[in-house]
């Protein structure tokens, strides 16, 4: 038997269409689950299921915005409409906050960053949550950061409160529901990733930062990370498989680092 065996689930990843959310579902699918990958970006949705169905996988895309109530109970009522269960949930979209510090940042980049980060988990989990009960046993995963856990700042702002405050919300969510539904056998738990290489995040960011800014950035991660490196996404493989299967059956309300060791130190 393998615990790990994916095979007959259906699982959404929301954000599916880059970097994380992508691996993940490359993950997910590989281990046997039928993956709907949802991206507010159409074709980056459909590449990410060709890209695993070249692979002999299963995947079906969806184009759903997280933050906008309307598309994503669209959504919902396009996979309830044919009596579908969901065995999984990854809430992964997101998006970065400009680089400023607090008594700088916009008020809009503050909604901005919120509407996705927060609410958009927060009504992703409200639509789906009645597929996932309908399932014995059934997995929600909330994508935090390590901004969630601790302050970064070195020297400059190379993210923001907006950004921290949501992914702190996202480790408190994550309890609440996990203790909420604990007794109807849908578990809930985050991973907190640290400085991962090969996705898009903070591209609005990057246009902002000088190019010293970035040199500096980098030459802080080797410094402060334990392991002196970037993770590679695909490195969380074997995690987002756990936290999805079976293999964690016992598991609920708990958040996993992956960080080279960096909240550790
Ligand atoms: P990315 O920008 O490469 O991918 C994010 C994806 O989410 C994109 O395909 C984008 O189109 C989609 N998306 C954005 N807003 C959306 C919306 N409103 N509705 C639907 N889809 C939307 O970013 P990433 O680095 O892969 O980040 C994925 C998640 O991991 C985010 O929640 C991010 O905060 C978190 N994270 C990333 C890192 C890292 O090192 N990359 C570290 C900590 C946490």
């Amino acid at each position: 038997m393998n615990i790990f065996d994916l095979t007959g689930k259906s699982i959404v990843v929301t954000g599916a269409g880059s970097g994380l959310g992508k691996s993940y579902a490359h993950a997910l699918a590989a281990a046997g689950a039928e993956v709907v990958c949802a991206d507010r970006d159409a074709t980056a949705a459909e590449d990410c299921v060709a890209s695993i169905v070249q692979k002999g996988h299963a995947a079906r895309p969806a184009t759903v915005d997280v933050g906008d109530e309307t598309s994503v109970n669209t959504f919902a009522s396009l996979l309830a409409a044919d009596g579908a269960a969901l065995d999984g949930l990854v809430n992964n979209a997101g998006i970065a906050s400009l680089p400023m510090r607090t008594h700088e940042v916009d008020v809009a980049d503050w909604d901005r960053v919120l509407a996705v980060n927060l609410r958009g988990m927060f009504l992703c989990c409200k639509a789906l949550i009645p597929l996932l009960l309908r399932k014995q046993a059934s997995s929600i995963i909330n994508i935090s950061s390590v901004i969630g856990e601790i302050g970064i700042y070195p020297g400059f702002a190379i993210t923001a409160t907006p950004y921290a405050s949501s992914k702190a919300a996202v480790l408190g969510f994550t309890r609440q529901l996990a203790v909420e539904y604990a007794r109807e056998g849908l578990r809930a738990n985050a991973i907190v990733p640290g400085w991962h290489g090969g996705t898009q995040l903070g591209r609005e960011r990057r246009k902002l930062a000088t190019p010293q800014d970035i040199a500096l950035f980098e030459k802080h991660i080797t410094a402060t990370v334990p392991m002196g490196r970037r993770g590679k996404p695909a490195e969380m493989d074997g995690l987002i498989v756990y936290l999805a299967s079976n293999a964690s059956s016992y598991v609920t309300g708990q958040s996993f680092a992956h960080d080279g060791g960096l909240t550790a130190a």
